[in-house]
């Protein structure tokens, strides 16, 4: 069976699907790798090293004719149609829902033939967690999100003695608790920030703690947890009382970074114009909600902002940013799941039936 790792064509995307480290255990187990010519090179693999490990280099035609493809990101209209009736695709697909729901491309690919897996819906189980793409991806994204916050702020994250003068440490609070915010609470705690944060479901007031961090408390009148340990979303008055009783503590802060997510509905909006108003100037906020509609409407996709002086970061993709280990974390990920799809036959690996894995059925995207 052969494997196609193309080169990813979304601009600013930098990460790939595999890494010669990989490559060279998927070789060993009887793949034949074809690697699209310069698909690693904005991730600092380079050709030569995939050779190395035994990959072919190959032109995007003879890539996506391969019969199992493995990509970082959704692939475009071009791409999708370059894929073979029969062959398979792992890949994020940023699809909601189910094919049928609004996904045309998604939809007439698997009308083709194309078995189509989605890495955004392994499930949260412990037996995934080594193959979730959406945990290695957040934790990077996090981590970069501070980098990022302390690179525009004007002032030091740490306390600072010096014979020039002190400072206090930076006032930063992070809000949602989930993977990316929690190596956010993290990071900024190494770098020596005051750190304070929120989430909306309760059980994240003892993670935020063990990270020495400070857990805002908010009464809001409702429970925040949803199913599998994602959040849901509010009541408009649930909404209106936490954007309310989040003010006076936003109002203090000097760095804010946002990481609210719900599955499959626009981002919470939890910093309104007026807080940024009330932020000091050479304030910031960095908004990783930014892509499905910001944490604060005030962030634009893409682009770094001035409002009354402070300065919001609309980044979408931090964990291109940080291509080399988030390619290394993500091609892991897919090895690890191809451990539990492959099954060695007469003429080498195959893949099993996804329906014969609660892991491989919950990724598939199915026509109806
Ligand atoms: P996510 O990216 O969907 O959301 C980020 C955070 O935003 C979440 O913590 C969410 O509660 C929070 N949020 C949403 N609305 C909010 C609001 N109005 N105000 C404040 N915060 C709000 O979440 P995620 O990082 O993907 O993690 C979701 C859950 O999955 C977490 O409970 C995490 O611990 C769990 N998880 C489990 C596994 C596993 O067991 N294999 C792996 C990864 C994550």
């Amino acid at each position: 069976m052969n494997i196609g790792i193309p080169a990813e064509s979304l601009s600013g995307e930098n990460r790939v699907a595999s890494t010669p480290e990989v490559v060279k255990k998927l070789v060993g187990k009887g793949f034949a790798v074809r690697v699209e010519q310069g698909a690693g090179t904005a991730a600092s693999y380079p050709d030569a090293a995939y050779q190395d490990a035994g990959a072919e280099i190959v032109d995007a035609a003879q890539c996506f004719a391969a019969e199992l493809l493995l990509k970082v990101r959704r692939p475009s209209r071009e791409e999708a149609d370059r894929l073979q009736p029969g062959a398979t695709l792992i890949s994020l697909i940023e699809s909601c829902g189910s094919v049928g729901s609004g996904d045309e491309l998604a939809e007439q690919t698997v009308a083709r033939g194309v078995h189509l897996l989605a890495m955004e819906r392994i499930p949260r189980i412990s037996r995934a967690q080594s193959m979730d793409a959406l945990s290695s991806q957040s934790n990077i994204a996090g981590y970069r999100a501070v980098i990022e916050a302390a690179a525009h702020f004007g002032r030091f994250l740490p306390p600072m003695m010096t014979a020039a003068g002190s400072a206090k440490p930076a006032r930063l609070v992070v809000l949602g608790a989930g993977v990316a915010g929690l190596q956010a609470i993290a990071t900024a705690r190494r770098l020596g920030a005051d750190v304070h944060a929120y989430d909306v479901r309760p059980e994240t007031k003892e993670q935020i703690r063990s990270l020495g961090a400070k857990a805002i408390e908010l009464d809001i009148g409702e429970d925040g947890s949803g199913e599998g340990g994602y959040a849901k979303e509010l009541s408009e008055e649930a909404k209106a009382r936490q954007q309310q009783a989040l003010a006076d503590e936003l109002a203090k802060a000097q760095v804010i970074i946002t990481t609210a997510l719900i599955p499959c509905r626009p981002a919470p909006e939890l910093i309104t114009p007026e807080v940024v108003e009330r932020l000091r100037p050479g304030s910031v906020i960095v908004d990783l909600a930014a892509a499905n509609g910001g944490n604060c409407k005030l962030t634009q996709p893409d682009q770094v902002v001035e409002h009354h002086g402070v300065r919001l970061i609309g980044h979408t993709n931090y964990p291109s940013m940080v291509a080399t280990d988030a390619s290394a974390f993500y091609a892991r990920n897919l090895l690890n799941l191809l451990e539990i799809m492959v099954e060695q036959g007469e003429s080498g690996p195959t893949l099993k039936d996804f329906e014969a894995d609660e892991i491989t059925q919950a990724m598939r995207i199915t026509g109806g």
